[in-house]
């Protein structure tokens, strides 16, 4: 039996582009379909993120012109992340796989043959990976690029140059749904979640029409969002800043001494220098510590599941009937 593939597209103000790159998808599915790959009954879902054009309209038209077609429209708009985690949880118990991918046309669609082909192998999570970033422009892949880098070096870690143009088993999505943050960033998450995975290399093209919801100030949003989400480092960063402001400031303190014991002072510089450089060090370190705490909290508030099984062997659904587990 054919896995139930479900491609799960975002939506927002996409009215230029959805007529164009809507039968695209359609026909994907209808081709693997007819390679015998996925099962006829697969699906092109979308999700309208609040839009204020017609893009829910155009959805709607499409859905009543193919059965292949479905949508799905969230009360307002709350930003891609929400938008595709609605359109990945809705689907999780009608099929066996998802693909997520933009509307724009900018991911390669042709990409998801070698997706599919590397669940069939055994994948469970297939990432796709930008292998080049010629069409997009220098701004851009810039700062597409410093945010990568800054995201690991804040301890956050991404798949490089993998934006949300995604194969997810039904089972990952499974254990996805145990992950209950509401600042949500899908690409830090789903490595979290673990599994086998790879990486399928795809070019990105230009947006086939329209424009782009993601300006620099977005980017640097979703980057706090990610860092803030994922790692505790900042905090850490504090404690080590601290202990480096503490030994400068014990520097400054002999400094001070041996200036004051050489008589080259006005009375009371002395004494008032070591005090600031001590309590600054000390003060600094102080919130190192409390940072330390404030992130075990924060990372306890999530409530993420302590383990996720992947496989099971041996007897277990007999131990089951006798309530041994
Ligand atoms: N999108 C969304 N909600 C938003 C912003 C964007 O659902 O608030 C969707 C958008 O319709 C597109 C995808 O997210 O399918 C990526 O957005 P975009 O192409 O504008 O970003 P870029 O590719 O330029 O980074
Ligand atoms: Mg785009």
């Amino acid at each position: 039996m054919q896995p139930v593939l479900y491609i799960v597209i975002p939506c927002y103000n996409e009215q230029e582009v959805l007529p164009i790159t809507a039968p695209l998808f359609l026909d994907k599915i209808l081709s693997l379909a007819a390679a015998g790959k996925i099962n006829g009954e697969s699906r092109v879902l979308f999700v309208n993120d609040g839009s204020k054009d017609r893009t829910w309209e155009i959805i709607q038209e499409l859905a009543g012109q193919d059965p292949h077609y479905m949508g799905l429209c969230q009360s307002r708009n709350r930003g891609h992340q929400n938008a595709v985690l609605a359109g990945l949880m809705e689907a999780r118990d009608r099929c066996d796989i998802t693909i997520s991918i933009d509307c724009d046309g900018q991911d390669d669609i042709n990409a998801m043959d070698a997706m599919v082909d590397a669940y069939l192998d055994g994948c469970d999570v297939v990432y796709g990976v930008r292998s080049s970033r010629e069409t997009d422009s220098f701004f851009k892949r810039a700062t597409a690029q410093g945010f990568y880098k800054f995201l690991a070096a804040m301890g956050a870690e991404v798949v490089y140059n993998h934006a949300d143009y995604r194969l997810i088993s039904a089972r990952v999505l499974k254990e996805l749904a145990h992950f209950r943050e509401v600042n949500l960033f899908l690409r830090g998450l789903v490595p979290l979640v673990g599994f086998k995975s790879t990486t399928v290399a795809y070019a990105r093209a230009e947006r086939l029409a329209g424009e782009s919801h993601y300006p620099l100030s977005k980017m640097v949003a979703l980057a706090v969002d990610g860092i803030t989400s994922l790692s505790v480092r900042p905090l850490r960063l504090i404690t080590g800043f601290g202990v480096l402001v503490a030994l400068v400031s014990f520097i400054g303190v002999v400094w001070a001494l041996v200036t004051a014991l050489a008589g080259r002072t006005v009375a009371g510089w002395a004494s008032m220098t070591c005090i600031v450089c001590f309590v600054s060090g000390v003060q600094l370190i102080c919130l190192g510590i409390i940072g330390e705490y404030i992130g075990k909290i924060y990372m306890e508030t999530k409530q993420r599941p302590r383990y996720i099984v992947s496989e099971r062997c041996g007897r277990w659904d007999e131990n089951e009937k006798n309530g041994e587990i």
